[in-house]
């Protein structure tokens, strides 16, 4: 996610930010060879005029864990949307920008589960009722599968949040049940907190039937066909290969504009009084080709960049990505469209736990960013100012923070709950990873260190990856003892101007 990070203190401290050769992207074979012997999902879902879904999810669920499974898991993020939630997605302040038209609900109802087409157990758990946990009778041995049937409804909010409606958009993000990750003895069922982006998934295969209004465009994961389009109703088969998630924008009254990088098509999707369309479609294709130039190939046919109503700045899912429509320049759009395309590389490819290890894929997110606009000279961003920008902003927000409070907290490693706010997170997470990245720059050189993301992508593609996986893949790139550096980095323990 692009986070906003917004004047503090009525000081404007401006850091978000951060070749054209012609590269092939063509690692489809390995795309391939992932998507075997995994879960996958069959969910026939239908939008109705009321804004609620009703879909059937079937799940084959592969126990690609070492332990014999009792149970299944799957986290329910739209029910974060109902009005008893008591873990909002949202914080208070920026309350108003999620819901500018007023104060909206929505909920997840789990109608029923099946298993073989005979009723199974279940059960709501989770601290804030928000996961199904599904009972199996049978015990499932490692690497054995299970069919599950889900059928439930899904009532969306009025809101400019990933999961909601507004204007002439639907977001739809984190909207359907997912399998969640089993770990350490027990299912990651963590609340939908409204800091970060506080999901956790592995890949899996996804044939989704999407039946929704005619006037709507849809932008998406995977590559959609339309199978039928009868009176005010059109229904797309949208398939997708080993991604982290799946979602769908819907847009009305809106211009596509698209661009082929080999068998990669490039699409942004704006309102249809847009003058900038060309300009954001020419970063979002710069964006791809500079990644797979310096990190490594970008394995999905079709990559959808979208404007939509959104409260942060933007947010990424496997294939497709939004870009708020509230970005005041050219060059807003641009850096949140770069941030948010890396992503691809760092999130939906190379996963992470983004609840613990957030800044895994953000403080990567954001460096890379900064890479681009090293690049890309023309369009007037230097990295000198990035991080410069970075460090003003960094030793401000510490000083007036001290100053309140007495106590700093600088670890880059907590879970995002646990960090105060959204300042705290920010700056933990976007600001000071740019300002490790160049510190370790410093210490290794640009080169090593791009060698390190490029071997770091390269073993985790697919897969999920954690902060030893990233800084062993750094120090074997490299030849450099990077450990101890990045360590005192994520630790907290780096002293960045006087704090
Ligand atoms: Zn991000």
């Amino acid at each position: 996610m692009k986070k906003r990070i917004v004047n503090f203190f009525s000081i404007c401290v401006s850091f978000i930010f951060i070749l054209s050769l012609f590269v092939g992207c063509s690692p489809y074979k390995e795309l391939e060879k992932a998507s075997k012997g995994i879960s996958s999902y069959k969910i026939t879902a239908v939008l109705d005029d009321e804004m609620t879904i009703s879909a059937t999810e079937d799940v084959v669920f592969v126990n690609n864990t070492d332990v014999i499974l009792n149970t299944v898991c799957f986290n329910l993020y739209g029910r974060a949307f109902r009005e008893d939630a008591s873990v909002k997605p949202y914080t208070s302040i920026n309350e108003a920008k999620c819901f500018p038209n007023g104060k909206s609900y929505g909920d997840m109802e789990i109608k029923s589960v099946k298993i073989g087409g005979e009723e199974a157990k279940f059960s709501i758990v989770g601290k804030d009722d928000n996961a199904l946990e599904v009972s199996l009778e049978k015990e499932l041995e490692p690497d054995e599968k299970v069919l599950i049937n889900i059928e439930f409804v899904l009532r969306l909010a009025e809101n400019a949040h990933r999961l909601g409606y507004l204007n002439e958009s639907v977001n739809l993000g984190n909207w359907f049940p997912i399998i969640a990750v089993y770990e350490r003895g027990e299912y990651v069922i963590e609340p939908y907190y409204s800091t970060g982006d506080p999901f956790y998934s592995q890949i899996a295969n996804f044939e989704v039937d999407f039946t929704y209004g005619k006037d709507y465009f849809l932008s998406s994961t995977g590559n959609a066909k339309r199978i039928k389009e009868i009176g005010d109703v059109k229904q797309d088969k949208i398939k997708a290969k080993a991604v982290r998630d799946f979602a769908i924008m819907l847009t009305k009254n809106s211009k596509t504009k698209s661009k082929k990088i080999d068998e990669l098509l490039v699409s942004y999707t704006g309102y249809e009084e847009d003058e900038n369309i060309d300009y954001c479609l020419d970063v979002s294709v710069k964006a791809v080709k500079f990644f797979c130039k310096i990190f490594g190939d970008y394995p999905y046919k079709k990559l959808d960049v979208v404007k939509a109503p959104f409260l942060h700045g933007g947010m990424e899912y496997p294939a497709v990505v939004i870009v708020s429509d509230t970005m005041e320049s050219e060059l807003d759009y641009a850096k949140v469209i770069v941030h948010e395309i890396a992503h691809q590389w760092w999130y939906a490819v190379v996963g992470n736990n983004e609840i613990k290890e957030a800044w895994l894929d953000e403080s990567l997110a954001e460096y890379s960013t900064a890479l681009f606009f090293e690049e890309y000279k023309e369009f007037g961003v230097s990295y000198e100012s990035l991080i410069s920008e970075a460090f003003a902003g960094y030793t401000l927000y510490a000083d007036i923070v001290k100053s309140i409070e007495q106590k700093l907290n600088t670890s880059m490693l907590l879970s995002v709950n646990e960090y105060a706010g959204d300042y705290e997170y920010s700056y933990m997470i976007y600001v000071k990873g740019v300002l490790m990245f160049d510190n370790v720059r410093q210490v290794i050189g640009k080169e090593r260190l791009i060698k390190g993301f490029k071997r770091y992508y390269k073993k985790y593609k697919f897969k999920v990856a954690t902060t030893d996986d990233f800084i062993v893949s750094v120090k074997k790139a490299s030849g450099k003892d990077v450990e101890g550096l990045f360590d005192s980095w994520l630790q907290g323990k780096t002293i960045i101007g006087a704090f």
